[in-house]
């Protein structure tokens, strides 16, 4: 197998040749269609996740075909098509395990962070934690749903049922969200870079309401508001937007400090939490409603060795939707 390696943090993936990996029991084989690339990639790449693992195959957004099965290994097939996820393996007995919040796992392991990941010709994975697809959509167009979109679903589902939501920064995840709360009757208001007229246009194209920079307030006090931006400062910015009783849900996995900000504008009953990781249900749930969701992917592919590329221009913003690398 061959695959984008992360030797060392801050440099760049180093294209190599690997021996072929075999799957142990519980564990499928699966050789990889198309994999996401996920701001959380940037993060692993840039050493701003706790306990790296070096070197490591980045790449958590994977839809492959099983070409080996370990042993017991009886809920899926050889051949079938599936999506692999951030969520690589739960230890099923911890508290949160018990308590059906298996995405706060005590002892979990991340495809891409803490197991190799997608980024590669095949990838070794968890038989119970990999998704079956069908045959239905192409596999670049599901890439992006394995964890802009799940994870953007439970953020949405964080978020409640307020019809007027805001998204904080307007990548692979909003894109993606923003249709999903079109579907679902919701306003959708836009946030960007400051003066990022492209993007609040490729917002409005996706059936934004509105679409300004992320210092601007928008035309009415919003229900909800998802921060998909890895910027602290957006909490302030953001609370300030919503109504009393309003939410503003942080939905990535690393955000720079938040400055202080006066209790005012958490007061009156509005809330600030974050959304962790995904639950294997968060998944199905989302899985199985996209299709009639109709979602349409704005994607950018490259080849598999572009990877540093892909992940590069993700950094500068030089894409609208997603990243997708192809081996
Ligand atoms: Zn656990
Ligand atoms: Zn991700």
């Amino acid at each position: 197998m061959q695959a984008m390696v992360l030797n060392a943090l801050r440099t760049p993936l180093v294209w190599t040749e690997l021996p072929d990996r075999h799957p142990g029991p519980g564990e499928i084989r699966v050789q990889v269609l198309a994999c996401g690339v996920c701001r959380t990639d940037l993060h692993v790449v840039d050493g701003e996740l706790p306990d790296p693992h070096i070197p490591i195959i980045p790449g958590h957004e994977i839809v492959g075909r099983i070409d080996a099965l370990g042993s017991g290994v009886e809920s899926l097939s050889l051949g079938e098509r599936v999506g692999i996820p951030w969520l690589g393996h739960t230890c099923g007995v911890c508290r949160y395990c018990r308590m059906h919040r298996e995405n706060l796992c005590d002892h979990p392991v991340f495809t891409g962070f803490t197991r190799d990941g997608g980024y590669a010709t095949a990838v070794i994975a968890d038989a119970r934690f990999a998704f079956p697809l069908g045959e239905a959509g192409s596999d670049v167009s599901l890439a992006p749903l394995l964890c802009a979109g799940l994870i953007g679903w439970r953020s949405l589902v964080m978020a409640g049922d307020g019809q007027k939501l805001g998204l904080y920064g307007f990548g692979a995840a909003a894109h993606i969200i923003a249709q999903v709360a079109k579907f679902q009757g919701r306003s959708v208001y836009a946030f960007t870079r400051q003066g990022d007229t492209g993007t609040q246009d490729f917002a409005r194209s996706l059936g934004a309401s509105w679409a300004g920079g992320s210092d601007d307030l928008p035309p009415e006090q919003l229900d909800a508001a998802i921060i998909f931006a890895p910027v602290g400062a957006l909490i302030p910015l953001a609370l300030k937007a919503v109504r009393k009783g309003g939410r503003v849900v942080c939905a990535g996995i690393h955000m720079s400090d938040v400055p202080s900000f006066p209790y005012a504008l958490l007061w009156e009953e509005r809330e600030l939490l974050s959304v962790a990781n995904l639950t294997r249900q968060d998944g199905l749930d989302f899985l199985r409603q996209a299709p009639a969701m109709k979602i349409a992917l704005t994607t950018t592919t490259y080849p598999l060795q572009k990877a540093n590329e892909a992940l590069a221009d993700l950094r500068a913003g030089r894409f609208h939707g997603a990243a997708v690398l192809v081996p």
